[in-house]
């Protein structure tokens, strides 16, 4: 059966046909790393991760290369370095913002079973090729420099008479509107109001960079012009999925699509655009102001990573998703279940029932209804399909016991209790017994009898 994809430029799903079977590209915008990531980053980081392993599993490990950016220059890195470390020079405080930052949503995304992507490029290490697809817009007439800033002019774009696509038809935004409704305040050194900034003035003490030809002043790039240098140099001028938020259609996208069509003369940047729907908390949008702004480090902090990830992928990556505690408590029993009857079994081939809804534009909802079915039958196959889907990435002993770290409970005391309880009842002194499973009880265990003996667990 064949992979189809929804593809957000034709609005439509199509089947996936690679540019190159061999070497399967595709870019997904990553984080800019200037505070804990929120439970909305890790969607896409889910999302995506579960795509790179389906696309690993039709085209092999070696063929398929992934690959997500980090953001390591921005306006809110430089704020959060000031404030955070006030006595270092900026260019310093920056650095070990980005480096903290990047080390914690490293641990997080580790954490929710993400495979790290084959680059994780950072756009401080490319600003060359930032200035240089830059100096080929101004070569084109596509773009121009203004009191040191460098603006890209999607009005140039759409009156180019070529293969170029027009600007708006990601995000299906016509450009005629888009001048009606522009704000009239514009900033003095744009020709026309819906022109973007590629390269501005660095203020003094911030972080610069030799300026594209033409430009005296040292200065840093926009945000846009980021993935696209950074695409092209690990993929190519023209690859095969990109994606991410459904937030970063307009402008980001949009603006991704005209620097890199533009620059390299091309009809596509990418074959296939895909972005995830939005996440909110407990029904409302997840805003500081609202006090409903979830960390993943704090959410880890009480839930395996593998719950997080089960709990992200029972909707379909499109649809908007409501994070509940109701559904994440339902989504660890699920796993407890899982990794009790196949976390030690030979992993069979991940199962058709499981493999054919992913194929269908990742339909992981129907994936995990299908891997409810395979639980009472065939369990190899559940454990198989499982870890095609980055679960069960250790021991049910090793589950169980970080389950009992987590809840503070001591397992050798546990031992302990039960054993006393075992001589007590074989002394028919029930009422030590029941004294002894009360006890338990209210250290969150439960204990279940049976002809084999006494097993426990933590009760969540
Ligand atoms: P940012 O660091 O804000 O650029 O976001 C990094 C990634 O997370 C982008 O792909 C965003 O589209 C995505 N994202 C941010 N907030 C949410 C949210 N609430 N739900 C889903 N995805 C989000
Ligand atoms: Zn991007």
């Amino acid at each position: 059966m064949e992979l189809r994809l929804y593809d957000t430029l034709s609005r439509e799903k199509r089947t996936f046909v690679p540019l190159d079977a061999n070497n399967v590209r595709m870019y997904v915008c990553g984080p800019t790393v200037y505070d804990f990531a929120h439970i909305g980053n890790a969607r896409p980081v889910i999302v995506f991760d579960v795509l790179f392993r389906l696309l690993r599993h039709l085209y092999g490990e070696a063929h398929v290369k992934y690959v997500r950016n980090i953001t390591d220059v921005d306006d809110k890195i430089n704020d959060r370095a000031a404030r955070d470390f006030p006595g270092l020079p900026l260019n310093e405080a920056i650095r070990k913002v980005t480096e903290q930052t990047g080390k914690q949503f490293h641990a997080d995304v580790d954490a929710l079973g993400a495979l790290r992507p084959s680059v994780e490029p950072r756009a401080t290490e490319h600003i060359a090729e930032m200035r240089e697809i830059i100096e080929k817009l101004i070569a084109g007439g596509f773009a121009y420099a203004a009191e040191d800033h460098v603006l890209f002019s999607p009005q140039a774009m759409n009156a180019a008479n070529s293969v170029l696509p027009h600007y708006g038809a990601l995000s299906n935004r016509s450009l005629d509107e888009m001048i009606a409704g522009a704000r009239v305040d514009v900033a003095p050194y744009k020709k026309d109001n819906t022109d973007f900034v590629l390269w501005k003035p660095s203020k003094p003490g911030e972080p610069s960079w030799p300026s594209p030809a033409g430009i005296a002043a040292q200065g840093r790039p926009g945000w846009h012009i980021e993935c696209s240098a950074m695409a092209w140099k690990h993929l190519g001028e023209h690859f095969d999925i990109h994606g991410g938020g459904i937030d970063l259609v307009f402008p980001h996208h949009e603006n991704e699509v005209a620097q890199s069509c533009c620059a390299f003369h091309q009809q596509r940047m990418a074959n296939y655009w895909m972005h995830n729907g939005f996440l909110q908390v407990e029904s409302e949008k997840m805003s500081k102001s609202l006090g409903n702004f979830i960390t993943i480090h704090e959410l880890l902090q009480d839930w395996p990573g593998e719950v997080l990830r089960l709990n992200m992928l029972k909707t379909h990556y499109r649809s908007p998703i409501d994070w509940t505690m109701k559904s994440l408590e339902e989504s660890a029993k699920t796993l407890d279940d899982w990794y009790r009857v196949a976390a030690d079994v030979a992993p069979g081939k991940p199962a058709a029932p499981v493999i054919e809804p992913l194929l269908d534009d990742l339909n992981t909802p129907q994936a995990i209804a299908a891997l409810h079915g395979l639980r009472g039958g065939d369990v190899n196959a559940l454990a198989g399909s499982l870890r095609l889907l980055g679960f069960l990435s250790e021991s049910n002993a090793q589950w169980e016991g970080r389950k009992q770290q987590a809840s503070g409970v001591d397992a050798k005391e546990v031992e302990r209790l039960i054993a006393e309880r075992t001589a007590a009842r074989s002394r028919k002194d029930f009422k030590e017994s029941d004294r002894i499973r009360d006890l338990l009880a209210a250290m969150g265990v439960a204990i279940k009898d049976s002809k084999e003996g006494t097993t426990w667990e933590v009760a969540r």
